[in-house]
């Protein structure tokens, strides 16, 4: 199978989820817990946003024709604050003291600043003028009742969860989280707990496998550990096929002992990538066992959570009922030279530094993508592309945050 440029696999791996397996049925949760919930049915405005014409100010509400020339004198007819009903209609001439948050009255298309007038009893003198519009929201303007706010599919953060509760949605119908079972493989891989020999490692890639699934919106199952035994690797596989999607970690090289291609392949799995043109991360397996999708991710740590970010996380995000599954790449200018071999896309753990406007990256020192130390210490990816070998200090860089 070709070496595949990291992108051309994303886009092969996204063609596969297409194909299935189905969305399971979405369930409800209320709005305190649908923070990382993937929406699945359009939401709909429930009255026009605003509802009314909001002052954005406190001041008072005009005609705007009738102060440019100010300073004008104006005759106040009233008073509106936050929270109750707009009982004024002006007229040229008039106007009505309103504060912010409050319904501007009828006739009214913006509001001079409090900070521009002298009130003097039933009188008041504005000093600025202000073009139509100025320091008031008109009714339906941000969302016209009925109208789609949020589409299905859309991942809920904070602001969405405002829009939400805005439009009056205390219960939200979201997609299931996907279940994505992780099995670490290795004769030298122990549980966390254990304590190892010192030809032995401790089985760090469940966990930060679990806490990416976790971010990424599913829900992790971590697998016993498998040794190097092909019957053994097969039998925890099959365990595995029984969740949603299947991570594995290790054993997808070329070394004697890698049993993961073979096991699979006992299991009826369909290979579409058997390596990608990344590093840390060039073995890399997509395959499906039937609709089932499984990921081979390699065994070494930084090459885990790099290849997960790439490749595994978009069948999560499919599962998972996201729309928008994007890597969102950055940039920075370098901090020193920069130089790589071409051919790959290499994904480098970086450091950011500098302050607001001229923000520095630089690659931390590593032994390789082993280090767990280094990355650490590293707040990004400096994304070096094959089509040049050379940066020089102040060149603008591809980062992805970590
Ligand atoms: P492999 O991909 O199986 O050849 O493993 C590559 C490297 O990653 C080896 O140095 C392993 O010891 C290390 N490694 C494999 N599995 C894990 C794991 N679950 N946790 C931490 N390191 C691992
Ligand atoms: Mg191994």
């Amino acid at each position: 199978m070709p070496l595949l440029p990291f992108n051309e696999a994303r886009t092969l791996i996204t063609a596969h989820m297409e194909e299935g397996p189905a969305l399971p049925p979405p369930e409800t949760t209320t709005l305190d817990q649908a923070l990382g919930r993937v929406l699945a049915k359009n939401t709909v405005a429930d009255r026009d946003y605003p509802p009314f014409n909001r002052s954005t100010r406190d001041g008072y509400a005009v005609i705007a024709s009738d102060v440019v020339d100010a300073p004008v004198v104006l005759e106040v007819i009233g008073e509106t604050r936050a929270g109750e009903a707009s009982q004024f209609r002006i007229e040229r001439g008039q106007t009505v003291q309103i504060m912010t948050g409050a319904p501007g009255p009828e006739g009214a298309d913006a509001v001079v600043m409090q900070e521009y007038s002298q009130r003097d009893g039933r009188q008041v003198r504005l000093d600025r003028g202000v073009p139509s519009g100025k320091n008031l929201i008109f009714q339906g303007s941000e969302s016209r009742e009925g109208a789609v706010v949020l589409e299905a599919g859309t991942l809920l953060g904070y602001p969405e969860i405002a829009l939400l509760g805005s439009v009056g949605c205390d219960r939200v119908t979201v997609h299931r989280r996907p279940e994505v079972a992780i099995l670490s493989t290795g004769d030298e891989v122990l549980p966390i707990e254990a304590m190892p020999e010192p030809y032995q490692i401790r089985n760090s890639n469940a966990y930060s496998l679990a806490a990416q699934v976790l971010r990424a919106g599913g829900e992790p199952r971590i697998l016993p550990i498998a040794p190097d035994v092909h019957a053994r690797t097969r039998d925890l596989i099959e365990d595995g096929l029984r969740s949603d999607i299947l991570l594995l970690s290790g054993g997808v090289s070329v070394g004697k002992y890698d049993f993961v291609e073979s096991a699979l392949r006992d299991l009826g799995a369909e290979f579409f990538i058997t390596s990608v043109a990344i590093q840390p991360g060039k073995p890399l397996v997509f395959a499906k066992v039937g609709d089932k999708p499984v990921f081979g991710l390699p065994g070494n740590p930084i090459s885990t959570m790099v290849t997960f970010e790439l490749f595994a996380r978009l069948a999560i995000d499919w599962l998972a009922g996201r729309k928008d599954s994007r890597l969102k790449f950055s940039s920075a200018r370098l901090f020193n030279d920069f130089k790589h071999k071409p051919v790959l896309t290499r994904f480098l753990p970086a450091v950011l530094s500098g302050d607001y406007g001229d923000v520095r990256v630089d690659p931390v020192q590593w032994q390789g993508s082993g280090d767990l130390v280094a990355l650490a210490r590293a707040d990004c990816f400096l994304v070096a592309t094959p089509d040049r070998d050379f940066w020089k200090a102040g060149e603008w860089i591809s980062i992805l945050p970590r």
